[in-house]
């Protein structure tokens, strides 16, 4: 990542391959919950804004103004656009329910950005929203959408250390869920149930001694970060913007939303908060940039060529391949690079190996590296 100014990054190829793959994983996942994918403009008119109060009362929210004075928010989050664009589509019961999402730019003017790319004042979000007839339906898919979420955050490879945690609800509902990975670079403080492992967010253990879910009274205090957030909107969002529908009486009923966000940066440095050490990153196998790191020391003709052959054997095979063929730099520092990037398999081709008729296999993150034969070498790594 290359920093521009605070609070604004720009990904370079390897950061962006594991922000594509966090990406991908997101959107297989969405689509499997029944989202539709849609993109809106970044760029929003004033009296959007003005129609929930939130020009005036969001203090986040960027303006601007273009040509003629006339007033623009950027996008910080999609209700005001995706309430006025489900008006026009749904006419009665017959049309819920349905969800659309998007996974794009927003912007929030933070007053301060800090932890890196944990808060930022652009970054990618994928905003997923529901629209139903009834608060069963609503309800129902929300559950829906907790168990996606776990799923993601599975597959990501921060699962184990990510937990439910109830927050303010806001406007309709006592509560709001936030998902919040444990890790001591964390700007946030939870409170984990000792009973049901379900957490609880700092505001709402002010207000409330015991587990919402259990009712137990004991709790383990923790440091986390907040890697995706859950609403049910209710009618807050469309009541302003007249987003009805017929009911099968023939009477016009508001349309029920929700809305279901996850910062796709604040993913990923999430992910490098759980998951390094002293040399550097450790990727999860799902989103790291490359799965194999190859690397060829003492370039002479014979281990150039079986290292080619290697990359060449990988990549036939569908193995993403990071092929350093370097030859002006040392083994030791071709080692450190490999320990920063972090790519799950370093296979390491020199004269040494050749002279057993093998490479070299080394997980990042263990300690030992074995020797394998070329042939073995697809079997070791997919497994
Ligand atoms: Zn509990």
């Amino acid at each position: 990542m290359d920093q521009l100014m605070a609070g604004a990054y720009t990904f370079l190829p390897l950061g962006f391959r594991v922000l594509k793959k966090i990406e991908e994983i997101i959107k297989k996942n969405m689509v499997e919950a029944g989202g539709q994918e849609i993109l809106m403009p970044v760029l929003h008119p004033k009296e959007n804004w003005e129609k929930t109060g939130r020009w005036q009362n969001l203090d986040i929210l960027f303006k601007l103004k273009g040509s003629g004075h006339k007033d623009y928010a950027l996008g910080p989050t999609h209700e005001e656009v995706v309430s006025p664009l489900a008006k026009k589509l749904v006419l009665s019961y017959k049309d819920l329910p349905f969800a659309v999402f998007q996974i794009q730019t927003k912007f929030r003017d933070e007053l301060r950005v800090k932890s890196g790319i944990l808060r930022t004042r652009e970054f990618l979000m994928k905003d997923l929203y529901s629209f139903h007839a009834t608060l069963e339906d609503l309800a129902n898919y929300y559950e829906k959408i907790k168990k996606t979420y776990f799923n993601i955050f599975k597959e990501i490879g921060i699962g184990k250390d990510t937990y439910l945690t109830f927050a303010s609800g806001g406007s309709f509902s006592k509560y709001s869920h936030e998902f919040q990975m444990l890790t001591d670079a964390g700007e946030d403080i939870i409170y984990i149930c000792n009973k049901c492992k379900t957490a609880v967010n700092k505001e709402i253990k002010h207000e409330t001694p015991v587990c919402p879910s259990c009712s137990s009274d004991s709790f383990v205090e923790k440091k986390a970060v907040e890697v995706g957030n859950i609403f049910t909107l209710g009618t807050k969002f469309s009541l302003p913007f007249d987003l009805k529908f017929k009911d099968k009486d023939g009477n016009l009923q508001p349309v029920l939303m929700g809305c279901y966000g996850i910062g796709l940066p604040r993913v990923m440095g999430a992910v490098v908060e759980a998951s390094h050490d002293e040399k550097g990153i450790v990727w999860p196998k799902n989103i790291a940039p490359f799965l194999v790191h190859l690397i060829s020391i003492e370039n002479s003709d014979k281990v150039k060529r079986v290292a080619e052959k290697t990359y060449n054997n990988l990549l036939k095979e569908g193995v993403q391949v990071l092929y350093d063929d370097r030859d002006d730099k040392s083994a030791g520092e071709k080692f450190a690079d490999a320990d920063l990037i972090g790519i799950p398999f370093r296979v390491v081709v020199s004269e040494k190996t050749l002279a057993k008729n093998s490479v070299e296999v080394k997980e990042r993150g263990k300690k030992t590296a074995k020797l394998a034969k070329l042939k073995d070498l697809v079997k070791i790594i997919k497994l």
